[in-house]
């Protein structure tokens, strides 16, 4: 076994989420190294909805936080130790986590379908712990370096940065779609970077806040519509001269604007759902999917997109620093979560530091 210091970690501090609202740091002893582990010292965790919904209610659907859990899967660290076969990375690279762990040996594995895996154990989701530690212990070949002048907070945002790239590539998007990306929190800005690096310039957004529309039009967006002042429909069928959008993608799970998607794009659209409903049946207008020929996908989490989302949020083509808004340590994973949940006039990304803030920024 290779390692940085001689003096390696036993256990690891951890945020750990006891019943919703409530979080107390613990100190977990960290599991020795398969030949193919690696020990990361988590340098930054961005605060996910997912998160902020399982503090807040404790389950998300059917999903229910059972026993104490560690959340957080968006992050980046520092390999501090590798085991004994690892060759995807070495000590001392700074990578981004992709926290998926699927078995790679059924048959959507096998199909390269790995976000369908369903044996998968995903960071944070339960019962598998998650990143809000000092150090988490993960598979090589889920670890991506990252280059040096890439923050490790941005390198966060790879992860809601590939569900949008995986959207975009299962619904086929083409170059000069015009897209529509309804909900404007970390996923759907993200989108629209996916939506732009597949060569979509043409992108409208929508959402309720001025302030999520002011980053989503400094991400790129053309235009931006606070559904409060004004009808999606009348603003859709301006833009695009009645055609109506190539493609809709929803991120905000809400079920009024999945129905109305039908209805703002063009016949042969393609429909791409992202976010979740609030209840798991959601009325569409059928008919008119089925007279406009409308194509739908569902899409869940990614496969094969972090080489793609480093390079995107490395090249400097998208100020993607103004999307993280607060930093926090992590004993105060708590005041993280509740600033996701309590802040959405104002916060975007909430970034919490396992190893403290670095002293460069
Ligand atoms: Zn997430
Ligand atoms: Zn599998």
């Amino acid at each position: 076994m290779k390692a940085l210091t001689s003096e390696l970690p036993q256990k690891t501090k951890a945020a750990v989420l006891m019943k919703p609202m409530q979080v107390a740091m613990e100190e977990r002893a960290l599991a020795g190294l398969g030949p193919h582990d690696v020990l990361v010292k988590v340098m930054a965790v961005g605060v996910c909805g997912s998160d902020v919904h399982y503090y807040e209610h404790g389950r998300i659907g059917r999903k229910a936080v059972e026993n104490p859990l560690i959340q957080g899967h968006e992050c980046a660290g520092l390999v501090v130790q590798a085991g004994a076969e690892v060759t995807q990375v070495k000590i001392g690279d700074r990578v981004a986590i992709e926290p998926g762990m699927s078995c790679f040996r059924c048959e959507y594995c096998k199909a390269g379908k790995y976000n369908l895996c369903p044996s998968v154990r995903f960071l944070s989701s339960p019962p598998v712990d998650g990143a809000f530690a000092e150090y988490i212990v993960h598979p090589d070949h889920l670890l991506f370096p990252i280059p040096d002048h890439l923050s490790y907070e941005e390198a966060t945002l790879v992860e809601p940065l590939s569900v949008g790239i995986h959207a975009c590539r299962r619904a086929g998007l083409e170059a000069g779609s015009t897209v529509l990306i309804a909900g404007m929190g970390p996923v759907g800005l993200t989108a629209i970077i996916a939506a732009r690096a597949l060569g979509a310039e043409n992108i409208a957004v929508t959402d309720v806040e001025p302030f999520r529309l002011g980053l989503a039009a400094e991400m790129g967006a053309k235009l931006c519509v606070n559904v409060l002042e004004r009808d999606t429909a009348e603003a859709i069928a301006q833009w695009t001269g009645g055609r109506g959008v190539d493609m809709v993608i929803d991120t905000s799970g809400h079920a009024g604007v999945i129905d109305s998607s039908i209805e703002w794009l063009k016949r042969g659209g393609k429909l791409v759902l992202i976010g979740f409903p609030a209840a798991e049946k959601v009325p569409l207008n059928l008919t008119l999917l089925l007279q406009k020929e409308i194509a739908m996908y569902g899409t869940f989490r990614y496969t094969n997109t972090y080489p793609l989302g480093i390079e995107l949020l490395a090249s400097g083509r998208f100020d993607t620093k103004k999307l993280i808004t607060d930093f926090y340590s992590l004993e105060d994973t708590a005041l993280a979560l509740e600033r996701a949940r309590t802040n959405k006039k104002g916060s975007m990304k909430v970034i919490v530091y396992p190893n403290g803030k670095p002293s460069n920024d």
